[in-house]
């Protein structure tokens, strides 16, 4: 069989490289191991899919960690605008959320994939699920074929490689493009789990399992005693913390070496300083003495966290407001102000929104996504060294990159 363009793996990389290759008239051949086209896809933003963020392309580059300047030609190609049209004008209504943040109106990833779908099929990309790329063939830097399982070969002159990272490997992406592009000669970065949740050594956090808290600051000092920050909110876990603001303050750590034995301090009220709460404290005894110590805290927080943080530290959850020693109310407020936990490592890349590391951006062509290798050959997604912030830029970066790749075949 001849294809002019085949494209491994649909995801929203790959999906987006055989939209804009069909457009052109081209004959594309998608393949996806999975049985069905964006299965992680399906699970992005909390099933609600986050699709992009609706800022400007220099605060687009500047989330992104890896390589944001990569991405000058492929975010003016297919900006976020671009893509927001391009979903909208197909049908599929957006909204911007919080921080720009955008997503379908319906709240369901399943609306944008069944529309990407249908957009696959009125343009005559032949899709092939269930159906997995074992190498990429190769003749004098040229590219020729892939190899399918049970030794089918499809020849094609042009091959996107939108496999993905190694993160959530159950749905699909399990680092097949890696192998593929080493065996060429190409330069992997090594791979490592981003936007991941923390592992804490402290073993008291495991009392505070399933609680959230909403818009903290956790800061850190890092090696060259620079200070990095995030706000939003977390949840305790039973090994440590996750939400959005402990996901994006791994992926600040995973600049630096030491993601072991990092001290951060957690703000749980950034918008109040000490003096504030000690004299909100001072003003409750005195009006209130009266009543349990943990009834000021309510106030600020979820009630079973008020509980376990005063048995954290060791304060008798009835005592009353007038009987709290001056040591006792610095000890709350200073765990409030600046609770201290020691990071063990992250979990692992299996349970990382995103991997960092990939295909060197320096063997990349940013304008076209060909190899700088292997002629008629491209790279798009997550499988490239750039990885982002949380916030819809990810996605963002899979569409634009897709796009760019499929144009230019
Ligand atoms: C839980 C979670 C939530 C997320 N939420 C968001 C969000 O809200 N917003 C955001 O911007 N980003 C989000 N992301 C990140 C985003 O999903 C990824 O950045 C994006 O999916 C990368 O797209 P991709 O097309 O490069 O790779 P993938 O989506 O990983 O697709 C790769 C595809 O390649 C296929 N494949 C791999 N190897 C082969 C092979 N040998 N043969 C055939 N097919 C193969 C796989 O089956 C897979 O379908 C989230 C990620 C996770 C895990």
């Amino acid at each position: 069989m001849d294809k002019t363009v085949v494209i491994i793996g649909a995801g929203p990389a790959g999906i987006m490289a055989a939209i804009s290759a069909s457009e052109k008239n081209k004959d594309v051949l998608l393949i996806d191991k999975n049985n069905v086209i964006g299965k992680k896809l399906s699970i992005t933003g909390g099933g609600r899919c986050n699709i992009t963020n609706n800022c400007s392309i220099n605060e687009m580059i500047q989330r992104t960690l890896n390589n944001g300047k990569f991405l000058y030609n492929s975010l003016n190609m297919f900006s976020n605008i671009d893509l927001i049209n391009f979903i909208e004008t197909n049908g599929c209504k957006l909204k911007v959320e919080d921080k720009g943040k955008v997503f379908p109106v319906s709240n369901n990833s399943r609306d944008v994939i069944d529309l990407l779908l249908k957009i696959l099929k009125r343009n005559n990309v032949d899709l092939k699920t269930n159906c997995e790329v074992q190498e990429l063939l190769i003749y004098k830097n040229k590219i020729k074929g892939v190899r399918l399982s049970h030794n089918k070969i499809i020849e094609t002159d042009a091959v996107v490689v939108t496999t993905g990272g190694l993160s959530y490997p159950h749905l699909g992406s399990t680092g097949d493009g890696y192998k593929f592009a080493k065996k060429l000669g190409h330069n992997i970065i090594r791979p490592k789990p981003s936007l991941v949740p923390i592992n804490i050594k402290e073993k008291w956090i495991k009392d505070l399992m399933g609680i959230s808290l909403k818009e903290i600051k956790i800061t850190s000092k890092v090696s060259n005693k620079k200070k990095i920050f995030t706000e939003g909110d977390i949840i305790f876990t039973h090994y440590g913390i996750s939400g959005p603001a402990a996901l994006e303050f791994s992926a600040y750590i995973n600049q630096y070496d030491k993601i072991n034995n990092q001290k951060i301090q957690l703000d749980l009220l950034p918008n109040y300083t000490i003096e504030e709460l000690n004299h909100i404290f001072q003003n409750e005894s005195r009006k209130n003495g009266n009543k349990l110590i943990k009834s000021i805290l309510i106030k600020f927080f979820p009630k079973n966290f008020c509980i376990k943080l005063l048995n954290i530290l060791s304060i008798n959850q009835d005592l009353k407001l007038a009987e709290l020693s001056k040591k006792h109310r610095n000890k709350v407020i200073s765990a409030i102000k600046n609770l201290t936990l020691t990071t063990e490592g992250f979990r692992s890349i299996k349970e990382a929104t995103i991997t960092s590391g990939g295909i060197s951006t320096k063997e990349i062509d940013s304008k076209t996504m060909e190899s700088k290798l292997i002629k008629g050959l491209y790279f798009a997604g997550e499988i490239i060294d750039i990885d982002a912030l949380t916030g819809g830029y990810n996605l963002q970066i899979a569409f634009s990159t897709g796009y760019v790749a499929g144009y230019n075949i």
